[in-house]
This record gives structure tokens, sequence and C-alpha cells, in this order.
């Protein structure tokens, strides 16, 4: 073999490998995803012990004396919201990155505790039963398809946030929907999982969630379930179906 041919050899044996080094660690970040169903590497089990891998629902409520330890949300708004000071900093982070992206994004809720859910809950009632003239029984049914009942409530674990865009209350008296149609929500469903959030409860996923649509709820599960819930497209429920987390019940811390 010649000089100049073995060297050619040597030139393509040496581009396979660095195009073969590249794809390996290409995809050794990308979860294998079929049939919308993804697929986790044995290796990267550890998220199964992750605090914030846990669902907060009517069925999985927090112990009636939860409280996290809370962390303000460090970011120019009109008032202080506080989240569980282990998902705080990524709120904060999330909001500045935002902002410098010239994204002008307004927390309205964060950590509510189970006292004033249950004040919200029992407003409710009154209301429907005022505006309505229905019975206790009946408002309470209703609200409880609206409202989560104490305890229920991820804004009580202090790993939920809701946000819209600033001008939002200019324009609008209620938090609705349409928030899903502003480049603010985009911005949030393109870009909170990298800061470990997810879109908590998604369109046409009611019946798995229990709850409505709300393109404004945004729960802090860590960036690396986060990434594999985004590109899965499952719900929380259906992803800790598929991969149930080690310990059952991650919020226990009492204070
Ligand atoms: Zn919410």
């Amino acid at each position: 073999m010649s000089q100049k041919r073995l060297l050619l050899m040597n030139l393509c044996i040496l581009i396979i490998a660095t195009v073969a080094f590249s794809l390996t660690v290409i995809f050794a970040h990308t979860p294998d995803v079929e049939d919308g169903f993804c697929i986790i590497p044995q290796e990267e089990s550890h998220i199964h012990f992750y605090w914030a891998y846990s669902l907060i629902n009517d069925d999985n409520p927090l112990p009636a004396d939860y409280l996290p330890e809370l962390e303000v949300i460090d970011f120019t708004n009109s008032r202080e919201f506080y989240l569980d000071s282990r998902a705080a900093p990524y709120a904060t982070a999330m909001l500045a990155a935002a902002e410098s992206d010239g994204v002008a994004l307004r927390v309205v809720s964060a950590f509510r505790s189970q006292q004033r859910q249950l004040e919200n809950f029992n407003n409710y009632v009154e209301r429907l039963i005022n505006e309505h003239g229905i019975s206790v029984e009946e408002a309470t049914i209703l609200t409880a398809s609206q409202i989560a009942q104490p305890g229920a409530s991820e804004h009580n674990a202090g790993v939920a946030v809701d946000i819209l865009n600033a001008d939002w209350f200019l324009y609008n008296n209620d938090v609705t929907e349409e928030f899903e149609r502003t480049p603010e929500f985009r911005w949030l469903a393109e870009n909170s999982w990298k800061y470990g959030f997810i879109l908590r409860y998604p369109q046409g996923k009611e019946e798995v969630t229990g709850f409505i649509y709300e393109p404004w709820h945004f729960r802090y599960v860590g960036i690396d379930v986060a990434e594999q819930i985004k590109n899965s497209g499952l719900t929380l429920e259906e992803y800790i179906d598929l991969y149930p987390p080690i310990q059952q019940f991650q919020f226990k811390r009492i204070r």
C-alpha cells in the first residue's frame, strides 16, 4: 500500500471515529421517545429519588401540617412571592432569563398555605351559593372541580407558580385560557423545562390530571424530569405511572 493511500485510509478512520463519537455525545443527552413514551436509560434513574418527583392532588394530599422551608422569588414584582427554598432559585433564574430575552412575565401566585387554600375554597362555595342559589352540597362539588382542597394543591407545597404576562390584568379581569395565545406563554412552554418547570395541566389531558387546562400553572419537578416530560408529551401522572418514584411520598418534612 502506498504511503499516500495509507494516509488517506487513516484520515477516513479518524473522520468516522469523530462523527461516531459526536453522535454518541449528542444522543446520550436526548431521551429515546417511542410512540410518545419516553425511555429513561437506567443510569438516569436517580431522578426517582428526587425530592420534587411526586404527585400532589386529591388522591395524594400533603400532610395537614406540612410547611416547606420558603424562599422569596427574587424578581421585580408588585408583591413578594415564595416557593420551597429548593425550587425558588430556579424560578428566579427562569424569570431573569425571560427578561433578558425581552419577555415580560408576572408571577400572580406561588406558595399558598393550606389555611389560605381552605379560605379560597370556602369563599368560592359561598359565592356559588349566593350567585346561583344552589345547595351547599352542590356548591361544594362544583367548587371541587375548580379549586383544589387544602393540601391537594401544588401551591401548598411551594412547588407551583402561576405566571402571566406583565400587562395581563390591564386587559383581563381574570386568569383565562387565552393566555396561551401570548408570546409570553410560548416562551414559557418552550423554555420552562430548562429551569425544572413543566406546564402541569395541559390541554386535552383534563381527564388525566383532574384539572382544567391551565396555561399559567407551572410546576417544579427538577430539570431532568422536566426535560423528559416536555420531550415525551406525557403529564406528570402518566410519567410517574411509568416510572414510579422510589419513595412514594416525598413531602414529609414538617416544622
Ligand atoms: Zn396554579
